[in-house]
């Protein structure tokens, strides 16, 4: 579902014409839906209205400030990876009480921040980090709250490269350690309220939930027999979107899955979806300055590349490619490969690596120097991912919420490019 749409063969973002914005915000530029966004929050909170869960929004699918506050405006909170992110959520008004905080490396200076924040639980990946966590808690005198992440060896049937939950993944806490130290628990200064779960993203499939959260509740019920008041269990993200079609299942059948299996649990759910969220909110908008053709390859050069939208080249990812103008609507397409009206092309970028690419051996329109490309389904792990290599400056991100729209980050400048380094 999204809000971007061909009204007179003119790609809309909501009421605004993207080409209109590229043409004063300049290209390459991220452009994201405000109401994209907002609705794929809606659907969540409906969906699993009957468990009542608390949203985490993953902040590193896409944390810019302004459109993190639209969605922190729904009553979301934020599931942070690291101290940046804490400081971007806190930023951007999240209250402490909705901060979650994973990932495997938290330092002591990230934990200790934390920890003065006040947030709502630590999800710990490894016992190392537990003992770390209690160490500097006792130190402050700042007891903390402690969720832990589970690695339920469980297979979410997506890209070896997001795949997060198997034993040979470096997340999470193998459950048989998860059980030995709730039977040993000898920490002082940290509560144990729950675990959690993160295993994979762009799982389009609900067995993979299913299993996992089985496994969990079995622990659950031994932590309990143990004296463990496990409040929380966080379910983590993963929700798949459609990048192609229509791969991806719908909220109302995760939850079909998901809420039978945790309503009645005496548990208070959270998620942490990020994709589902902002995934289908954003474009990539892209000029298009050389055609060559080589050999049998035409390929379209572009102003923007892998710096700039990076799951390409890192997990050979598809994201749908069509012109900003086009007489030949995506829709009327029965047939790629039969279609005379389109042309076999490769969609390339400005760097200078073979791996630079949006696309190869599409069939698109046929592409001419100065058109507009939209690269659709980049609103999560696209801008976040972005750097400077072979400095290119990274492009500017704009907002739109109806017929109004605003820059909300401005392009990179060269002076940016040595802003800190020491000359
Ligand atoms: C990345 C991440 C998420 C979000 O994953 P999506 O697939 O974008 O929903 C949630 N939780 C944790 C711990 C993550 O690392």
């Amino acid at each position: 579902m999204d809000f971007f749409s061909y009204r007179d063969h003119t790609l809309m973002c909501e009421e605004v014409p993207v080409r209109e914005i590229a043409k004063q915000a300049g290209t390459p530029v991220y452009i994201y839906s405000a109401k994209t966004a907002t609705e794929h929050v809606a659907r969540i909170q409906e969906a699993f209205a009957p468990i009542d869960p608390l949203i985490c929004f993953s902040m590193k699918a896409n944390s810019n400030h302004t459109l993190l506050t639209r969605l922190l405006a729904q009553g979301v909170g934020c599931d942070v990876v690291s101290g940046g992110e804490l400081f971007r959520a806190l930023k951007a008004g999240c209250s402490p009480d909705k901060i979650v905080f994973a990932g495997v490396s938290k330092t002591d200076g990230e934990i200790e921040t934390a920890l003065k924040t006040g947030i709502l639980m630590f999800n710990v990946e490894s016992i190392a980090e537990l003992e770390n966590i209690d160490k500097i808690a006792g130190e402050l005198g700042t007891p903390g709250r402690v969720a832990l992440r589970l690695n339920p060896d469980v297979d979410p049937e997506t890209h070896r490269y997001i795949t997060t939950g198997k034993l040979e993944n470096k997340f999470g806490i193998d459950m048989k350690v998860a059980a030995a130290v709730l039977d040993d628990w000898h920490f002082k200064n940290v509560s144990f309220v729950g675990f959690h779960l993160h295993i994979g993203s762009q799982i389009t499939q609900t067995k993979p939930y299913a299993e996992s959260i089985t496994k969990t509740l079995a622990l659950i019920e031994h932590a309990r027999n143990k004296n463990h008041p496990v409040e929380y269990l966080n379910v983590g993200g993963g929700f798949g979107i459609n990048y192609f079609g229509n791969e991806a299942r719908t909220m109302p059948e995760y939850a079909e899955v998901i809420v039978p299996l945790l309503k009645d649990q005496g548990l208070k759910i959270l998620f942490e979806p990020g994709r589902f969220i902002v995934g289908n909110a954003g474009i990539l908008v892209t000029e298009a300055l050389y055609i060559k053709e080589s050999g049998a390859k035409r390929f379209v050069m572009c102003d923007a590349g892998m710096t700039d939208l990076m799951r390409p080249s890192l997990y050979q990812a598809y994201h749908k490619i069509w012109p900003v103008t086009s007489p030949i609507e995506f829709d009327s397409i029965a047939d790629p490969e039969q279609d005379p009206r389109l042309v076999l092309t490769d969609v390339v970028g400005p760097i200078c690596e073979s791996g630079d690419f949006f696309a190869q051996d599409r069939r698109i329109p046929l592409v001419s120097r100065g058109d507009l490309l939209s690269v659709f389904s980049a609103g999560a792990y696209g801008f976040t991912m972005s750097s400077t290599y072979n400095s290119h400056p990274r492009p500017a991100e704009v907002l739109v919420e109806g017929s109004e729209w605003n820059v909300v980050r401005n392009r990179e400048t060269y002076e940016d490019l040595i802003r800190d380094e020491v000359i």
